[in-house]
Parts: C-alpha cells; sequence; structure tokens
C-alpha cells in the first residue's frame, strides 16, 4: 500500500507546563499504540523530558530532541550536543522548525551544521522546511523548498540520507488552523521529491521520506496520507491531546 514506511511524529514544542502533564500525555500516547502499527511513531519532547518520556514509551516508539547545538563541547552556556543525547541513546532530532528560523535566527547555515552533526553522530534528523504566507501567495513555493533543501543538506552525501527525513511545513498553516489541502501538499511533496532526485539520485529519492506538518488534525491527517508523495505527518497542537493524537497515529487510508 505504501512505498515508504509511514511516519507519524508530534513536536511538543515548549509544552506540557510540568513533568507530570508530561507523564500522562507521554502514557496517553503510548496506549494509543495497540498491537503492530503500521507507521513509525516519534514524539519531539521538550530536554527535560527526554529520559523521563523514553521510560514511559519504550520502543513503542521513537523519542527525539526538539533542537540540537552542533557543537563538541566547550562554551556554549544553555547547548545541548548530539554527543549529550546520544549517550542517552536519543538518536532523533528536528532540525530548521519554522518557529526556530523566526524566533531564533536560525539560517540555512546553521541549520546545515545541525543536520551534518547529527548525520556525522549516527543520529536521524527531521529537516523542517517550507514557504511563508508571501512566498505562498507569490507562487515561489517550489523555489523556496529546493534553496531550503539544497542549503539544509549541503555536504551530506547519499549514503547518509537514510538517516534524514524531510518535513513540509508551510509556515502559514502552522499553528493556524488553516491545513494545506492534499493535493497542495501532494504537489509540493512531489516536487521536493523531483528536487532530491536531483541531488541525490531515484533510489535515495524513492526511499526518503516526506513528511507534511501544519494543523494536521484527526479530520485533515487521512486525506493527506492517501497522496502518494506524504509520507506522513509533524504534528504540532494536536499532538499534546491523546485522543486526536491517537487517532492521527491511527489514521485510514
Ligand atoms: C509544528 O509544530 O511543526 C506544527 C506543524 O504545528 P501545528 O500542527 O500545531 O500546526
Amino acid at each position: 500500500l505504501f512505498a515508504r514506511k509511514p511516519f507519524i511524529t508530534g513536536n511538543w514544542k515548549l509544552n506540557p507546563q510540568s513533568k507530570s502533564e508530561a507523564v500522562d500525555l507521554a502514557r496517553g500516547i503510548a496506549d494509543s499504540i495497540t498491537g503492530e502499527s503500521p507507521s513509525d511513531v516519534a514524539l519531539f519532547v521538550p530536554f527535560p523530558y527526554l529520559e523521563t518520556v523514553q521510560g514511559i514509551v519504550g520502543d513503542k516508539l521513537i523519542v527525539g530532541a526538539e533542537m540540537i547545538t552542533p557543537e563538541i563541547n566547550g562554551a556554549f552556556t544553555g547547548g545541548v550536543s548530539p554527543c549529550m543525547l546520544k549517550s542517552m541513546g536519543i538518536e532523533w532530532a528536528l532540525a530548521g522548525h519554522s518557529e526556530r528560523r523566526t524566533l531564533n535566527k536560525e539560517s540555512d547555515e546553521d541549520i546545515n551544521k545541525q543536520c551534518k552533526m547529527l548525520v556525522e553522530e549516527g543520529m536521524n534528523v527531521v529537516l523542517c522546511i517550507g514557504e511563508s504566507l508571501d512566498e505562498f501567495e507569490k507562487d515561489l513555493v517550489d523555489a523556496v523548498c529546493e534553496i531550503q533543501l539544497k542549503k539544509g543538506l549541503s555536504e551530506i552525501g547519499a549514503d547518509q540520507m537514510s538517516q534524514v527525513t524531510i518535513a513540509y511545513e508551510p509556515v502559514w498553516a502552522i499553528g493556524t488552523g488553516k491545513v494545506a489541502t492534499p493535493e497542495i501538499a501532494q504537489s509540493v511533496h512531489k516536487s521536493i521529491r523531483s528536487i532530491t532526485d536531483k541531488m541525490y539520485g531515484s533510489s535515495v529519492a524513492e526511499s526518503t521520506r516526506i513528511l507534511y506538518g501544519g494543523s494536521v488534525s484527526p479530520g485533515s491527517v487521512d486525506g493527506l496520507l492517501e497522496k502518494p508523495d506524504i509520507d506522513g505527518a509533524l504534528v504540532g497542537g494536536a499532538s499534546l491531546d491523546t485522543t486526536s493524537f491517537g487517532r492521527i497515529i491511527n489514521f485510514e487510508v
């Protein structure tokens, strides 16, 4: 049915507000995976909750960090390095989320450094790309995605691409309730796959998972996942609600 194993991921952002709520949420989400899940599932959670959430979900799902500092060690107050995470058994991280691009002024070069360091450490990265509303209205979607993809993945080789997942997240759809239609998302995903093909060749392009993110909900997940180039979802708001995220994990196609 699927060319690639579906991948449903949650991004908790700066939530929930306490460890006890994080415990309840992680338990609820883990409980919604019954039997053999047809998808891989990952939760990207705040640093202080990583170990606790990992202990709760066991190997039912992947637990990852929402960001990293791409340094080995040294004078980087507040930083968390890939090595630190790896030593805790955390092998996944997000890079390039639009909130970090905008609020923390991360450039494509910063994001590339993060991606490179993660893959060099043998870890996995979900690289987030996507256009602003203005760029969408000016018909620049494919061009913006191509630039962000090429810059974000610069110096990452074809042999490292199995450690990379791409998430297409139109900025105008993140946290707004305005989900891209399955048709719009499919057309961008197809273009991202063809850029990946030009960069790395067809076997990498055909095996790389491309997730859609931006206001995914129980009501929209099925239509999105039906599309041939949409391999999963990156879910913000709805990943904080056990019932909603449980339904998204158990999407029906
Ligand atoms: C996200 O945080 O990447 C995201 C897509 O958020 P939301 O689902 O709330 O739009």
